[in-house]
């Protein structure tokens, strides 16, 4: 079988990363979200793993995750020579679940993914310490619309 896509190759050079989350809720916004609001219009790389940005935190007895994610960031940074990188924890994550049964902790969730984004932008400054680094967080209102808000650095 033979698939023709109406999509084109993207010739255009890119100089960003959007690293988010594979749960499949917020696929559709996080991409809605880059392309309109930030104006993207599907031109950036992108790492997606469960829990998104975490990977690139060290956890402890888990340090193969942040490893992993580092080296892809920094031969992507080195590659495509780039300049912004755009990570999106999001509300109500897995992994996120995953590693607060893991760790036993009973701190808020959402605080936690904050640290972890101003952590995984504190270990980007290391790799590549001119990148432009955005934290937002991703979560749904009354009506289902998913809604993506800023996180402080
Ligand atoms: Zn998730």
């Amino acid at each position: 079988m033979n698939y023709v896509c109406s999509s084109r190759v993207q010739r255009a050079h890119t100089d960003v990363l959007a690293v988010y989350c594979s749960d499949h809720r917020f696929q559709a916004g996080v991409r809605e979200f880059l392309d309109q609001k930030l104006d993207l219009r599907a031109n950036y790389d992108s790492l997606v793993v469960p829990g998104g940005p975490q990977c690139l935190v060290e956890f402890e007895g888990l340090p193969k995750f942040s490893w992993a994610a580092r080296k892809w960031s920094r031969v992507l940074i080195d590659l495509h020579s780039l300049k912004r990188m755009i990570l999106v924890a999001h509300h109500d994550c897995g992994w996120y679940r995953w590693l607060e049964d893991h760790r036993h902790s009973h701190d808020p969730v959402r605080r936690r993914q904050e640290d972890d984004l101003r952590a995984a932008k504190r270990s980007l400054s290391q790799i590549s310490p001119g990148l432009a680094v955005e934290l937002y967080y991703a979560s749904w209102n009354a009506d289902d619309a998913l809604i993506i808000e800023a996180v402080p650095c």
